[in-house]
């Protein structure tokens, strides 16, 4: 399957979660800034120096520090994608246009209060970007990554109050998005409300239904 398809929708609300899994399940191959973002800044890359202290603060990094990396990410791959995280503004869509023909847009729905608990709750695999939530979705063994067996920790972004500036961020500059593919004809709504599995059945059918 050669989709290029785009996860939508605010932090937390799964957009990484089902990117693992339909990404395994389907083949597809996945570009999420968030991961390269945090690998850069882990690796004390220019890249990461100069996207940390947005990050930290939850505000968008500058497009010239994410908008070649997708580029260059989609050249060298063959078959589908899944695009977790980009676009987060509309310059970023329209720049988007310029070098790629996206199929499918999946904006997924979670109510306010449901992303701060999973945000503030969530654990993250430092080796393979894995995602886990202390209640909703627990590792087998504490603190180790099931996957892999990486160590877990709690990223510096989600604190409650970082997380309710990158909601801010998110409707300011995010949100408009949906606008502007619903208008293209490629954005099919899912709410992202109920179990993973749940939902994740619900994205495979819109996906389904656009092969
Ligand atoms: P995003 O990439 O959109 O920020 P994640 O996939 O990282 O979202 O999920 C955010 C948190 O919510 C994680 O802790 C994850 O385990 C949890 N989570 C994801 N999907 C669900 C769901 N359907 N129900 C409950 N918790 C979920
Ligand atoms: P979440 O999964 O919780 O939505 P991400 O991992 O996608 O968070 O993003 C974490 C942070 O990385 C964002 O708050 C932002 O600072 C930066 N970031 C990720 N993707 C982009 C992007 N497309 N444009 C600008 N900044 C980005
Ligand atoms: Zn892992």
């Amino acid at each position: 399957m050669d989709l290029k398809i785009v996860l939508l929708g605010p932090p937390g609300s799964g957009k990484g979660t089902q990117t693992e899994r339909l990404c395994s399940e389907l083949k597809l191959t996945k570009i999420s800034t968030g991961d390269l973002l945090r690998e850069a800044v882990r690796n004390d890359t220019p890249l990461g120096a100069k996207a940390k202290g947005y990050m930290d603060a939850g505000r968008l990094v500058p497009n010239d520090l994410v908008v070649d990396l997708v580029r260059e990410k989609l050249k060298a791959v063959k078959g589908g994608v899944i695009l977790d995280g980009f676009p987060r503004s509309l310059e970023q869509a329209q720049l988007l246009d310029k070098f790629a023909k996206i199929d499918l847009v999946i904006d997924i729905n979670v109510n306010e209060e449901a992303l701060v608990k999973r945000l503030t709750m969530r654990r993250t695999c430092k080796d393979c970007a894995g995602v886990y939530h202390l209640e909703y979705n627990p590792p087998r063994e504490e603190d180790k990554c099931d996957r892999c067996h990486g160590p877990l920790y709690q990223r510096t972004d989600d604190t409650e109050k970082t997380v309710r500036e990158r909601l801010r961020v998110y409707k300011e500059s995010t949100l408009p998005l949906t606008k502007f593919y619903h208008e293209k004809g490629i954005l099919r709504k899912v709410d992202g409300e109920g179990d993973i599995s749940t939902v994740y059945q619900r994205i495979l059918k819109a996906i389904k239904a656009k092969k």
